[in-house]
């Protein structure tokens, strides 16, 4: 563990930090239409940490989104769009990645919901589902992210 150093991410306008001490368990690209237009953009970029591992550290993060069972968390002042609790998943928190420090680090291991991705867009990804990945997908993806940021 004390070769692990923290990782800080902070909003655009820096109200809210947070803090993450442990390495992320897989990245991914999003291109479902929900995402589109919650980035504004042609897909969503994020890292998935064990939750403990997870702290915000200044400033009261808000529910935005569709206010449902995933629960998507911004900031209050400046809007941006932080990371999610997925519903019925409480072991992982998907966080921005484009909110981190360094975030050229957490290139997208896979991507999700490609059948509704905008036709020109590639993200690099090396594994893509047409929606989401099944749960028994991930032990393989896991594995498979730890080998290659090993
Ligand atoms: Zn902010
Ligand atoms: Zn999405």
């Amino acid at each position: 563990m004390s070769d692990i150093a923290t990782i800080q991410g902070a909003c655009r306008c820096g109200q809210v930090t947070f803090a993450l001490s442990a390495r992320p368990v897989v990245t991914m690209a999003c291109h479902c239409v929900g995402c589109q237009k919650m980035s504004a953009s042609a897909f969503s970029l994020s890292a998935l940490f064990p939750v403990e591992s997870f702290k915000v550290t200044s400033g009261e993060p808000v529910i935005g989104g569709l206010h449902g069972e995933a629960r998507h968390y911004f900031c209050p002042h400046c809007m941006s769009r932080l990371f999610t609790r997925p519903a019925g998943v409480d072991a992982f928190i998907n966080v921005r990645s484009t909110l981190l420090d360094h975030p050229e680090q957490y290139a997208p291991l896979m991507e999700t919901w490609t059948a509704e991705k905008l036709p020109w867009v590639t993200t690099g990804a090396t594994r893509s589902f047409p929606g989401l990945p099944d749960p028994q997908d991930y032990p393989g993806l896991m594995e498979e992210y730890a080998r290659r940021s090993a």
